[in-house]
């Protein structure tokens, strides 16, 4: 499971209307925890690099994208814990392009994007031997109770 503020799911729903009609990306900053799950921190939002004939169906993340979140997170003594993209006029659930370039263990959340809106927001984690994605709990918290969850 994946523990999210209402913020961060309000971030990513208007990351993904903004660039409505187009997909958006960024990364999920935050911590593993065996026993809790992984907590999200913060979100870094991502260019697009795909050109923009592509950019409606696909989002690319480049390797000097993924460098420049690992350094973020490692400043801060975080760890880069997924990746969030939107699917624009399409279900929040992720494609055959998704699977073949996810990575283990990494939370993929997608916002549902129809005609402008963010409608579903939904998190998938991919089966190890990466046959297909299972979706992922996501646990919404206020911060006061998020906070209270991971210092005990
Ligand atoms: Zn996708």
């Amino acid at each position: 499971m994946i523990y999210l503020t209402e913020e961060h799911i309000k971030q990513i729903e208007a990351h993904g209307e903004r660039t409505f009609p187009f997909e958006c990306g960024g990364m999920i900053i935050g911590h593993f925890d065996a026993e809790k799950g992984k907590r999200t921190i913060e979100l870094l939002p991502m260019e697009n690099a795909m050109d923009a004939a592509e950019q409606h169906n696909r989002v690319l993340i480049l390797p000097k994208d993924v460098l420049r979140a690992e350094r973020f997170a490692r400043e801060k003594k975080l760890d880069v814990i997924g990746y969030y993209h939107s699917h624009p006029d399409c279900e929040a659930v992720p494609s055959q392009f998704d699977l073949d370039h996810a990575l283990p263990v990494w939370t993929y959340i997608i916002v549902s994007v129809e005609a402008g809106k963010a409608v579903d927001v939904r998190a998938w984690e991919m089966e190890n031997d990466r046959s297909k994605f299972n979706e992922e709990e996501i646990l919404r918290e206020t911060k006061e109770l998020f906070t209270d969850a991971f210092s005990r």
